[in-house]
C-alpha cells in the first residue's frame, strides 16, 4: 500500500479500515448512487460506526479525538478511488467549523450527531450571483427578537440534497461587506 513519511503505523491501519469500507460499501454503488445523485443515509451511518466521520471530532462528544492526520488518511483513500462524488471533506469541513467555533451547547448537540453519522452537513455560501467573491452574498439573516429570518438562494451545495445540517453564510449586517458576513447553522 502506498505510504507517506508523516504516517504511523496507527495511520496505516486507519488507512486499512477506510480503503476496505469504500471496496465493500462504495465502490459496488457508486454507479448507483452517481445516477441517483445522492448517497443514502446507511452509508453515511457504517462510515460512522467505524470512526471514520469522528476520526478527529473530540472524544467527549462521541468522536476518537486523533488528530488530523486521520482525516487526510480519508480523503487520501477516496482519490486512490478517484472519488469526488461522497461528501465526506464538506461534512468534515463543517464539522470542524462547530468544534473549533461553536459553543459548549452546540458542540454537545451536534457533534456526537455529524461523528455518527446520524447527521450530514453541508456548507452553503455560493449563490446565483456569488461564487468566490463571498461578501458579495446576497442571503440576509436579519435578527427578529430571539430568532433570524433568513432569505435567499444557494446553488452548487455538496450533501445539499441530503443534508440535516446546513452551515449558511448570510449578511448579517447587509450594510457592511466582510464585517457583516455570518456563519448560521440550519438544523
Ligand atoms: C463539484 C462542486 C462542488 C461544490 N460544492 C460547493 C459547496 O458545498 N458549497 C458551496 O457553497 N459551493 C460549492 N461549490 C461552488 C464553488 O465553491 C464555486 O463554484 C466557487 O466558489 C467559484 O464560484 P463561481 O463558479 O461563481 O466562479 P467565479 O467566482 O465567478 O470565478 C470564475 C473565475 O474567475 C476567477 N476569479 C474570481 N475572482 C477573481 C479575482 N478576484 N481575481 C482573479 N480571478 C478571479 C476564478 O478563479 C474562476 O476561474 C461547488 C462547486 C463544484 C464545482
Amino acid at each position: 500500500m502506498p505510504t507517506h513519511a508523516w504516517m504511523t503505523d496507527d495511520h496505516r491501519a486507519f488507512a486499512d479500515t477506510v480503503k476496505r469500507f469504500l471496496s465493500e460499501e462504495f465502490q459496488p454503488n457508486r454507479d448507483t448512487w452517481k445516477e441517483a445523485g445522492m448517497i443514502p443515509k446507511d452509508f453515511w451511518r457504517k462510515a460512522g460506526d467505524l470512526g471514520i466521520l469522528g476520526a478527529t471530532v473530540p472524544e467527549e462528544h462521541g468522536g476518537l479525538g486523533l488528530s488530523y492526520g486521520f482525516d487526510v488518511v480519508t480523503f487520501l483513500e477516496q482519490g486512490r478511488i478517484g472519488d469526488s462524488g461522497w461528501g465526506f471533506s464538506v461534512h468534515n469541513i463543517a464539522t470542524h467549523y462547530i468544534a473549533a467555533y461553536g459553543t459548549e451547547q452546540q458542540r454537545a448537540r451536534w457533534l456526537p450527531k455529524l461523528a455518527s453519522g446520524e447527521m450530514v452537513a453541508a456548507i452553503a455560501m455560493t449563490e446565483p450571483g456569488t461564487g468566490s467573491d463571498l461578501q458579495a452574498v446576497k442571503t440576509t439573516a436579519i435578527a427578529n427578537g430571539n430568532e433570524y429570518c433568513l432569505n435567499g438562494s444557494k446553488t452548487f451545495i455538496t450533501n445539499g440534497a441530503s443534508a440535516d445540517l446546513i452551515v449558511t453564510v448570510a449578511k448579517t449586517d447587509p450594510k457592511s461587506r466582510s464585517k457583516g458576513v455570518s456563519l448560521m447553522v440550519v438544523e
